[in-house]
C-alpha cells in the first residue's frame, strides 16, 4: 500500500465541525473590530528574515530558536515564515507611507509559525488576530486597546480572563535598570541556567521572562524597573490605569511581565485565563514607540496586541457554545434524465433567489434520496421525477417548518417554487 503523508507536526487541519466554529468566531471579531473603527490590512506570510531579527530582537526565544527560516533557492534571499504580525504590519505601514497623513487603526488575522514543542494550546502553525494603532502617543489608546479585549471576551461569552499590566518605561530608564540587573545576576551567576548566563550581558531583561522554575526565586529578588522610572513614564502608566479604573476594569500589576519581544516600551499587558493550564495567555500586547524608526520609518508612536485564536476557541468550546453545520433551505431530489436536467435548472433558479440548496448528486432511488434529504436538516425537499418534468412542475415537500404537516406536499409550477418557499419561510418566521 502507498504510505500516507501526514501533516507537519504542530500544524493542524481544522475540520468542518471545528471550522464552522472558527467562522462564527471570525464574524464576532469583525463586528467587534468595526465597532472600534479598526480597518483590515492583509500581509504576506513570508517576509525577509532581517525584518524579524531587527524588529523582535536577536536575543529572544523567537529569533534564537523558533523561526522557520530558509533561503529562497531561486535567488538566495533569506526568508522567514512570519512568527508574529507586528513586524510585517509596521514594514507595510512604512513602505506605503500609511501614517504620513493621519494615524491608523489596523488589524490582521492569519497564520503565524514558530518552531516550538507542540502541546495543548501551543502549535507550530497557529492563528492570531492582531491589532495595531500607529501614530497615537497614548495613554488613551493603550487603555482603549485594553478595554477592547474586555469587550471581546464578553462578546465571545467568555469569563475568567484576567488582566495583567506593567510598564517597561523608556530606553534610558531600562538602561539604568539593565545595569542594576547585570550586577545583581553577576553576583548570583552560579544560580543561572545556560540561557541565563548567555543572556546576562546581551539581554538580562529576558532572564526575567524565563520559564525555568529553578530561576523563579532569583527572579523574584531582582531589582525592579519601576524604581528607575521618571515622571513622564509614571504619568503614562498612571494615565492608562485611570481609564481602566473609570471603566471598572480590574487589573493586576505584574512587574515581571516583560513580554517575549524586544520592541516594547511603556505599557505592556496580557490577558490570562485560568482554564487553559500553562498556555493560559490568550492575548498580549503593549506599546512599541521605537519600532517604526527602528525599521527605517519616520519616528512614530504605536501600540498593539495579538490574540491566540486556538486558545480562545478552546475557551469558547469549553463555555459550551452550540455549533454544527447550518442546514440548507432546500434539498433537491430527482430521478430520470429529463427530470435531472430540470432539477439542475431549478436548483440554480432557487439560488438566484437567495435560497441555499443542496442538489443531490450520485443518483439512487427516490427513497434513499429522501432519507438523505431528511438527514440533511433541510427545510424543504423539492422532488422532480418524470411526472413532474413532463408537467413543468415540482413536488414541494416541507420537512421541518413548524405549522405545516410534515407530509403535506404539493405540486407547484417550476416558476412559482421559489415564491412558495420564500412565503413559507416568512410565514414560519412570523409564527
Ligand atoms: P507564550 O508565553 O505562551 O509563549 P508569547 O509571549 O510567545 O506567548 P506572543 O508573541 O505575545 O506570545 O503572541 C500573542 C498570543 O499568541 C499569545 O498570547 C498566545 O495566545 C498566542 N500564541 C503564541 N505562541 C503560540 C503558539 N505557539 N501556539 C498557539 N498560540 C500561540
Ligand atoms: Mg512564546
Amino acid at each position: 500500500m502507498t504510505p500516507k503523508i501526514q501533516s507537519v507536526r504542530g500544524m493542524n487541519d481544522i475540520l468542518p465541525d471545528e471550522a464552522e466554529f472558527w467562522e462564527r468566531f471570525e464574524e464576532i471579531i469583525r463586528s467587534w473590530l468595526k465597532s472600534y473603527a479598526y480597518r483590515p490590512i492583509r500581509l504576506p506570510i513570508v517576509e525577509p528574515t532581517p525584518l524579524f531579527k531587527r524588529a523582535i530582537g536577536e536575543v529572544t526565544d523567537i529569533v534564537e530558536k523558533e523561526m522557520y527560516s530558509f533561503i529562497d533557492s531561486l535567488n538566495g534571499e533569506p526568508l522567514t515564515l512570519r512568527p508574529e504580525g507586528t513586524a510585517g504590519c509596521v514594514r507595510a505601514v512604512i513602505q506605503h507611507n500609511l501614517i504620513a497623513q493621519q494615524p491608523q487603526r489596523l488589524y490582521y488575522t492569519g497564520q503565524m509559525f514558530r518552531h516550538e514543542r507542540p502541546q495543548k494550546g501551543r502549535y507550530r502553525q497557529f492563528y492570531q488576530v492582531g491589532v495595531e494603532a500607529l501614530g497615537f502617543p497614548g495613554p488613551d489608546i493603550d487603555a482603549e486597546q485594553i478595554l477592547m479585549g474586555a469587550r471581546l471576551w464578553d462578546d465571545l461569552g467568555l469569563d475568567g480572563i484576567a488582566l495583567q499590566l506593567n510598564t517597561l518605561g523608556q530606553s534610558g530608564e531600562r538602561a539604568r535598570h539593565r545595569a542594576e540587573l547585570i550586577s545583581y545576576f553577576e553576583q548570583h551567576s552560579e544560580l543561572l541556567d545556560d540561557d541565563g548566563r548567555r543572556r546576562l550581558h546581551s539581554n538580562p531583561l529576558r532572564i526575567l521572562d524565563s520559564k525555568n522554575p529553578a530561576l523563579q526565586e532569583l527572579i523574584l529578588g531582582a531589582p525592579q524597573l519601576i524604581d528607575q522610572l521618571g515622571a513622564e513614564s509614571l504619568a503614562h502608566f498612571e494615565g492608562v490605569q485611570q481609564v481602566l479604573r473609570d471603566a471598572g476594569q480590574p487589573f493586576a500589576i505584574n512587574p515581571r511581565l516583560v513580554r517575549g519581544l524586544d520592541y516594547y516600551n511603556l505599557t505592556v499587558f496580557e490577558w490570562v485565563s485560568d482554564r487553559l493550564g500553562a498556555q493560559g495567555t490568550v492575548c498580549a500586547g503593549g506599546r512599541y514607540d521605537g519600532l517604526v524608526q527602528q525599521l527605517g520609518g519616520k519616528p512614530a508612536p504605536a501600540c498593539g496586541f495579538a490574540m491566540g485564536v486556538e486558545r480562545l476557541i478552546a475557551l469558547m468550546r469549553e463555555a459550551g457554545g452550540e455549533v454544527g453545520a447550518e442546514p440548507v433551505d432546500v434539498y433537491v431530489v430527482h430521478q430520470g434524465q429529463a427530470a435531472s436536467r430540470l432539477a439542475a435548472r431549478v436548483a440554480e433558479g432557487l439560488r438566484d433567489q437567495g435560497i441555499d440548496v443542496l442538489f443531490h448528486c450520485g443518483g439512487g432511488s427516490f427513497k434513499s434520496q429522501m432519507k438523505k434529504a431528511d438527514a440533511s436538516g433541510a427545510s424543504f425537499a423539492v422532488i422532480i421525477g418524470d411526472d413532474e418534468a413532463n408537467a413543468g412542475e415540482v413536488t414541494l415537500k416541507p420537512l421541518r417548518l413548524a405549522g405545516e404537516q410534515p407530509n403535506e406536499q404539493k405540486r407547484v409550477s417550476v416558476d412559482s417554487v421559489a415564491d412558495e418557499i420564500m412565503s413559507s419561510i416568512l410565514d414560519w418566521e412570523e409564527s
